[in-house]
């Protein structure tokens, strides 16, 4: 018997995790499916910023440094990650963007594997990972060099030169989700070291760093950790490494003694000396109350809601769309699969927009593919209805082929 909305209904009616919709602003109108790439706004958060602002900037002005904990945030949020991510504390950092962390942890892979000279990733990782790699490997020179492996390839193109194995867990298009204890495992076996990209991963469900060995991680604050727009990144670096390298990006904040004002560079002991300069303060309250969100639930439960809206997505379209060419283009198995689903259609672009104007939030990723992001902490059940129910209408009557749906916006 097909799926209908009251069957949609009943599963939200039994969710152990419906009431946490509550702790963000949500419009009513609107199906978001976009909290892989922008988590919607937690309630606490205008609050929060706004006595940050009004009382320790206002009032306290610069002593909110040390009597606010200011200059404690990138520890402290670090620390509240690193529940997140099977890290200790002490082993997690807030700080800059993904893309710089990215930086200072292939510095430090490559110091550690002096003798080798290649950085293996996929051809499925996210673009600005593999700008990084490209920009590090000529800044060393000395034969250093990226290779991409297919997807499914990686763990047989490992070999003797390679010094570090980097890749994100969920892929960003297809949402294919790496075995990260199996090819952490390989990379061990051939020498070589692993960094992870947590972008899609980290607070949609259990991760286990510790547990898979893994030697680094980056990580996203404004995707499903629901820091805000731009919000800052993390990074991992477990207490085994730690004190093996100096990263390059030797700001004064990373340094053992700020305050000391010394000519010379001298790195902080463990995590601290991956700092680099002044934390975004303002960003790094609004993180925190995405953080808080996310603290509140449990992670298996996030896991198998995201996997079960997964699964219910794609049978909805196969039920529903079925001849209007939409091919599937993430994995089936939802143990394979991300929080996310996506699907390919030669005129997605357009489908997307149409989507957009009737209230579901997608988004479109080049060349073809239609991607709906699953934050199991503030959807429903009958928001993946409605988002199916929408794309059929659409599909069933070509609205997606009006010239205002063609139109490309800077971003998509
Ligand atoms: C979103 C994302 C990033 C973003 O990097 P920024 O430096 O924060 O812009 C990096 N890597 C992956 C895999 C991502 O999905």
């Amino acid at each position: 018997m097909p799926i209908d909305r009251a069957a949609c209904k009943a599963l939200d009616h039994a969710d152990p995790l419906a009431r946490h919709r509550d702790d963000f602003t949500l419009p009513d109108d609107v199906v978001y499916l976009d909290g892989n790439s922008l988590g919607a706004l937690p309630r606490a958060t205008a609050g929060r910023v706004a006595a940050c602002i009004a009382k320790d900037w206002g009032q306290d002005l610069i002593t909110s440094w040390n009597k606010a904990g200011w200059i404690d945030l990138p520890r402290r949020l670090g620390d509240k990650i690193a529940r997140l991510v099977g890290a200790a504390p002490g082993e997690v950092l807030v700080a800059d963007s993904t893309s710089v962390n990215l930086f200072k942890l292939l510095a430090a892979a490559l110091a550690l594997r002096p003798e080798r000279r290649t950085i293996l990733s996929d051809t499925g990782n996210f673009p600005t990972d593999l700008y990084m790699a490209q920009g590090l490997a000529a800044l060393r020179g000395a034969g250093h060099v990226l290779r991409l492996a297919e997807p499914a390839d990686v763990a047989h193109s490992i070999d003797g030169d390679t010094a570090v194995v980097m890749l994100t867990e969920v892929d960003y298009r297809t949402g294919r989700r790496h075995d990260m204890r199996a090819l952490t495992a390989a990379a061990h076996a051939a020498g070589a070291l692993t960094i992870w990209d947590l972008a899609h991963s980290a607070g949609a469900g259990p991760v286990d760093l510790a547990g898979c060995g893994a030697d680094f991680a980056v990580g996203c604050g404004y995707k499903f950790l629901n820091g805000g727009p731009g919000a800052p990144a993390f990074l991992y670096v477990p207490t085994r490494h730690q004190d093996a390298f100096v990263q390059p990006l030797s700001g004064w904040l990373g340094h053992a003694a700020p305050f000391a004002f010394e000519h010379g560079y001298r790195p902080a002991e463990g995590v601290s000396r991956y700092l680099c300069g002044t934390p975004p303060i303002l960003s790094m309250v609004a993180l925190e109350c995405g953080l808080d969100t996310v603290l509140a639930a449990d992670p298996a439960a996030l896991r198998a809601k995201a996997m079960r809206m997964g699964d219910l997505f794609i049978t909805l379209v196969e039920e529903r769309c079925a001849g209007h060419g939409l091919t599937l283009a993430c994995p089936r198995d939802a143990t394979t699969r991300g929080s996310q689903v996506s699907f390919r259609h030669p005129q997605g672009y357009a489908i997307v927009q149409a989507l957009v104007a009737r209230g579901v939030i997608g988004d479109f990723r080049a060349p073809d593919i239609l991607r709906f992001g699953l934050a199991p902490l503030y959807l429903r059940y009958d928001d993946i209805w409605r988002a199916t129910d929408e794309l059929a209408g659409i599909l069933a009557t070509r609205a997606w082929d009006q010239e205002r749906f063609h139109r490309r916006a800077a971003v998509t």
